[in-house]
């Protein structure tokens, strides 16, 4: 079967830029030098590059995990024709596709199974999907947004706009153009671009699988530093819904807290959460069926997996009257329903199964990785 067409744009944006960036900047890094003002700008633009993909086209536009403010949604446009990653509308309805129909090699555009190479970069260098460049049905919602719009009308004026205004202009400020250019323009774009990219094509091979295993996504800490919090994407795929990747409170995701910040602002709105209950059990049952798997082997399976199984039952449980009562709590308070006195009780009640089940979860945790 002969292979679809080359895009030679792309190949030629990508080939072009990845070159003066990995030839020219070095050589003007020794030869001439860069200024401290010109790096601080490069990392400022590749941040907002990044974070107006991430909050912007990711976790607003193709999962609408919260509203924003229509200023903020402009300057993320913005932000997402700088990146040079095409308008918010196509990159959102390849992303919903690839969510929908992940890791299946004829549909997801992006689809990990077919490599890192392919999903990386190699799924824009020739026309894979031809037939769904112009087809918008699965983001009628975006296409009511008069930014997304906009954007995607002037998509290209946008991009060069950005890509060459910017560094242009900040360059015959500070006095050097040569050196912003290369340094905001192409650097920045090519770091930009690869940094996002890695979330197909690493994001799908390199990390753990915390909470499902049904697809190839993995959760990856290292690579979230890079991403703006986007590596922990083996839980992004089971709950797309969530504003947040990194969903503990030290885990390294810069996105869900400006996402947060703008909520205390009035910029953002509506940040949606997925269950507690819900998480805990996913990653209770996919901690149980990797030490089940492993267990398979060992001489003294058989009662190892007996008690393992036992104590998943019990902490299961647990989990379900725990967050049951909270649950009752928290109607009870909305509809101040109960006196003083229940309210009370059922507080004591909330707090000794607290205890209870975190003492539970820690056995799980010392049994899990006994039989590790
Ligand atoms: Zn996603
Ligand atoms: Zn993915």
């Amino acid at each position: 079967m002969s292979k679809p067409k080359i895009i030679w744009l792309n190949v030629t944006v990508f080939l072009v830029t990845f070159l003066i960036a990995a030839i020219a900047v070095p050589y003007r890094a020794i030869t001439h030098g860069f200024e401290a003002a010109e790096i601080i700008m490069a990392i400022a633009c590749f941040c907002y590059c990044g974070m107006s993909i991430t909050a912007g086209y990711h976790r607003l536009w193709s999962h609408k995990t919260y509203e924003a403010h229509a200023i903020v949604r402009f300057i993320y446009a913005i932000g997402g024709a700088f990146a040079l990653q095409n308008s918010a509308l196509h990159w959102s309805s390849d992303h919903r596709i690839h969510h929908k129909h992940v890791d299946n090699n004829d549909v997801d555009p992006y689809s990990a199974k077919r490599g890192f190479w392919y999903s990386h970069i190699g799924w824009m260098l020739r026309e894979y999907q031809a037939h769904r460049y112009n087809d918008y049905d699965n983001v009628r919602d975006l296409k009511r947004d008069p930014i997304v719009m906009w954007q995607h009308k002037h998509y290209l004026t946008l991009v060069l706009l950005t890509n060459i205004g910017i560094p242009l202009v900040f360059g015959l400020w500070y006095g050097d153009v040569l050196s912003s250019l290369l340094l905001i323009g192409f650097l920045r774009l090519v770091l930009s671009h690869h940094t996002t990219f890695f979330i197909n094509s690493l994001a799908h091979i390199w990390g753990k699988q915390t909470y499902t295993d049904k697809n190839t996504a993995r959760d990856n800490g290292v690579l979230a530093l890079f991403t703006f919090g986007e590596g922990y994407h083996n839980f992004h795929h089971l709950f797309e819904n969530d504003y947040r990747n990194g969903i503990r409170w030290w885990q390294f995701d810069p996105t869900k807290w400006m996402i947060k910040l703008f909520s205390y602002v009035g910029l953002a709105d509506k940040l949606r959460k997925s269950p507690e209950d819900k998480i805990e059990k996913a990653k209770l049952a996919m901690a149980l069926k990797t030490t089940q798997q492993r267990l398979t082997s060992h001489p003294q399976a058989e009662e190892m997996l007996k008690k393992l199984e036992h104590e998943y039952e019990v902490l299961l449980a647990k989990i379900n009257e725990f967050y049951a009562l909270k649950k009752q709590i928290l109607l009870n308070k909305k509809q101040q329903l109960v006196c003083e006195v229940e309210n009370s009780e059922l507080m004591k009640q909330f707090f000794e199964l607290k205890a209870n089940l975190a003492e539970q979860r820690k056995n799980w945790q010392l049994l899990t990785t006994k039989f590790a």
